[in-house]
C-alpha cells in the first residue's frame, strides 16, 4: 500500500440500519470551501452526541481526496493528470491513477455519493448541484431529488456519457450520485476570510446541503431546508456538463469580463474581451446560447483555449 492508496477518511454510524453515504471533497487540490465543509461535518459528528446517536446507516467523509494536488495548491497532482478525468484509475499507475483507483473503490462500497467541488483558483461557479442524466429511470429520479434537496440555486442534469469522473464510476456501479459546485477563485477566498468555517451564526450552504440529503435519505431526522428560488435545467446534448470546453478563449491574454455570474444573457451577447498587453485589437467572446451564466473565469490571465464561461439554458423555476 502506498500513500495514494490510503485515502484519509472518517466513518460515522453503522450501529443503526440505513444507507451508506460517501461525501468527498478535494478531488481537485485547490477547492477549499468544500474541504472545510467536510471538515466541519466531521467536527459536528465528533462533538454533537445527538447527531451521532440519531444517525441511521453509515457516513463516510473524505475531506481531501487528492492530497498530492492539495499540497501543491493546484487542481492536479504532480503527474499533471486531472483526477476527474482519470477514474477508475489503475492500482499500479501514476500518483493520480492510484488515487483514482482508491477513490473508485470507496465509491463502489457506497449506496449514495456526493462529490463537492468549487471553481478552484481561476473559475467561479454559481452554486449548483449536478447529476448525470442516467439511463436508469429510478436512479435518475433519485439523483434529481438529491440535487434538488441539496438546496442550491441551480440544479443541472447533464450528459451521462462523460468519462473519467467520480460520477462516471458511480454511474457504472448504479449508485445514485450528485456533484456540487460552489463559487471559487476570489469569491471562495472572500468567504474564507469572512469566516465561513467553522460556521457559527448560520450553517454554510454546503453543510446545509449535505445534511438535507441525509434527511432525504432518512439517515437523519428533521426537516429539509428548502431553497426558495431554484432553477432546474436538464441538457440532454452529448458532452453537456463539460465546463472546461465551454466558450473557449480564441487567444491568450488579459481578460475583462462584461457579464456577472448569475446574469441572464442572450445568444450573441458580449461575455468578455481579451487583449494583449502589447497592444492591438481586443478579441470579443460572445454567448453561444441564451441562458444564465453559471460559470465565469474570474481571473485576469487567460490562455488560448481555456473555458471562459458556461451558459445554461433557463429551465423551470421552482
Ligand atoms: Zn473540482
Amino acid at each position: 500500500m502506498n500513500e495514494a492508496m490510503q485515502l484519509e477518511f472518517r466513518r460515522f454510524g453503522g450501529s443503526r440500519v440505513g444507507p451508506k453515504l460517501l461525501i468527498t471533497a478535494g478531488v481537485h487540490g485547490d477547492e477549499y470551501l468544500p474541504m472545510l465543509a467536510v471538515g466541519e461535518l466531521i467536527r459536528r459528528f465528533d462533538f454533537d452526541d445527538r447527531l451521532e446517536r440519531e444517525l441511521r446507516g453509515t457516513l463516510t467523509l473524505i475531506p481531501v481526496v487528492n492530497r498530492c494536488a492539495y499540497r501543491a495548491g493546484r487542481r492536479v497532482g504532480d503527474d499533471g493528470r486531472d483526477l476527474a478525468r482519470t477514474c477508475p484509475g489503475r492500482q499500479e499507475g501514476t500518483i493520480t491513477e492510484r488515487v483514482a483507483y482508491a477513490l473508485s473503490r470507496q465509491i463502489a462500497e457506497a449506496d449514495f455519493y456526493i462529490d463537492l467541488h468549487s471553481g478552484g483558483t481561476e473559475l467561479c461557479v454559481l452554486p449548483l448541484a449536478g447529476y448525470m442524466l442516467h439511463a436508469n429511470a429510478a436512479i435518475l429520479q433519485q439523483q434529481r431529488k438529491m440535487a434538488c434537496v441539496f438546496g442550491l440555486p441551480v440544479v443541472w442534469g447533464t450528459s451521462a456519457e462523460l468519462q473519467g469522473r467520480s460520477l462516471s464510476v458511480a454511474r457504472d456501479a448504479g449508485i445514485p450520485a450528485i456533484y456540487v459546485e460552489y463559487l471559487g477563485a476570489h469569491r471562495e477566498l472572500a468567504e474564507l476570510s469572512n469566516g465561513a468555517f467553522p460556521s457559527t451564526d448560520h450553517d454554510h450552504p454546503l453543510l446545509v446541503g449535505c445534511l438535507n440529503v441525509m434527511r432525504h435519505l432518512e439517515m437523519l431526522p428533521g426537516a429539509i431546508q428548502a431553497c426558495e428560488d431554484q432553477q432546474v435545467a436538464e441538457d440532454w446534448r452529448a458532452g453537456s456538463g463539460h465546463m472546461q470546453v465551454s466558450h473557449p478563449a480564441p487567444t491568450g491574454g488579459f481578460l475583462t469580463l462584461k457579464v456577472k455570474l448569475g446574469q441572464r444573457v442572450s445568444c450573441g451577447e458580449l461575455l468578455a474581451e481579451i487583449e494583449s498587453l502589447l497592444g492591438g485589437e481586443k478579441h470579443a467572446v460572445v454567448a453561444e446560447q441564451d441562458g444564465t451564466v453559471v460559470m465565469l473565469r474570474e481571473y485576469p490571465r487567460i490562455n488560448e483555449g481555456d473555458s471562459l464561461a458556461v451558459v445554461v439554458e433557463n429551465g423551470e423555476r421552482s
